[in-house]
């Protein structure tokens, strides 16, 4: 019996699964990944093209079924690499040309991170996903579906839509409709660290309807991951800093309006997005923190170390880029760009 808490969605149309399969234009000196092979109906379309698969396989029923349809064909079983796992959890992808996939739904956000992010790039990446998903995918700056996914996706990739699957293609048929996406990765990949660029967008995006003022200098987990990251990069220079408490109390009352500017327009919906691989303290600590920073206008600041990064947020904000107002969800990638750049010149940074 299937088990669809996993996403197990067995494609049953046989044209289907050779589409998609074609749809890779797999040269004969391919490695190939497939995540979540199931009972291999992709998996033996790509053996026929490609030199080699390496399947990774959460499920063991579904590996042992894996196993037994090529028992008969040592010479192609031979060919193919079972890795029974997480792909998730793998510390390090193996090396692969392409990456086919029919996606279990559950880990379409993380996944698709996780090839984004994967140096060398794969050549491309031919991934099924469902409608909502892949239309996350295409979002631009101002879309309903626009998130961190989103700008991610366009920054490292080519994305382009391949062909419609309905839900009656597979067995059991999934709530929705799905979609075949091609992920090309940009050759050469952007001279930008990952971490860097994504550690920025986690911070704007934990709530993309706030103005980027808000989101930084009106949460108070950002400006202490900042400071934080501000110690170690001074530290790695041999950068002393002044530290210790602040000689005066300063008064307190501009902070108050930035961090609750621009929030009205919370959006529930919108914001269900790619949430749920945020770490939780950001998405809770920083609620909480920002709102008893709100409650608090007559709180102290806290070192000069903390006020220092305050002020180069600030500067980068007001002075070198003028975003300061601007809503994340409103941004493009030449903004976060701008943004990265003026933080990274003032030693801010996100990793
Ligand atoms: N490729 C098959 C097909 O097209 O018919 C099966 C696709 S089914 C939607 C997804 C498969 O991924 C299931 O076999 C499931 O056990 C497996 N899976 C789910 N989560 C996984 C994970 N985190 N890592 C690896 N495989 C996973």
């Amino acid at each position: 019996k299937m088990n669809t808490d996993i996403g197990q969605h067995i494609l049953k149309n046989p044209g289907v699964a050779q589409a998609i399969v074609d749809k890779a234009d797999l040269k004969q000196s391919d490695i190939v990944l497939e995540v979540g092979p199931g009972t291999g109906n992709l998996t033996t379309r790509i053996l026929e093209k490609a030199k080699r698969v390496i399947a990774v396989e959460q499920d063991p029923r579904m590996a042992a079924e894996l196993t037994k349809r090529f028992q008969s064909t040592p010479a192609t079983a031979k060919r193919l690499e079972l890795i029974l796992g997480d792909v998730i959890k793998m510390p390090e992808l193996p090396y692969f040309d392409v990456c086919i996939s029919n996606t279990p739904y559950q880990i379409s956000s993380p996944l698709t991170f996780k090839l984004l992010a994967t140096s060398p790039s794969p050549r491309t990446c031919i991934l099924m996903f469902q409608r909502e998903f892949a239309m996350r995918l295409f979002a631009k700056a101002g879309d309903k579906l626009y998130s961190r996914l989103s700008v991610n996706a366009q920054m490292w990739a080519t994305v382009t839509h391949v062909m419609k699957v309905g839900r009656n293609n597979f067995n059991p048929p999934p709530q929705v409709e799905s979609n075949v996406v091609r992920i090309t990765p940009k050759k050469p990949r952007p001279q930008v660290s990952y971490e860097e660029w994504d550690g920025l967008l986690r911070v704007v995006f934990v709530r993309k309807n706030r103005i980027l003022r808000s989101g930084f200098l009106g949460t108070n987990s950002v400006m202490e991951m900042l400071e934080a990251n501000y110690r170690t990069f001074c530290a790695q220079r041999d950068i002393l800093l002044d530290d210790g408490p602040l000689d005066e109390v300063i008064g307190e009352s501009m902070d108050v309006d930035e961090a609750g500017a621009g929030d009205e327009e919370w959006d529930g919906i919108a914001e269900m997005d790619d949430e749920d691989d945020l770490p939780d303290f950001f998405k809770e600590e920083a609620d909480r923190k920002a709102k008893k920073l709100q409650d608090n206008p007559n709180r102290k600041k806290k070192g000069k170390v903390a006020e220092l990064v305050r002020a180069k947020v600030k500067k980068v904000l007001e002075t070198d880029t003028d975003l300061g107002d601007k809503r994340a969800r409103l941004c493009d990638e030449g903004d976060f760009l701008k943004l990265l750049y003026a933080f990274n010149q003032e030693g801010i940074h996100f990793s």
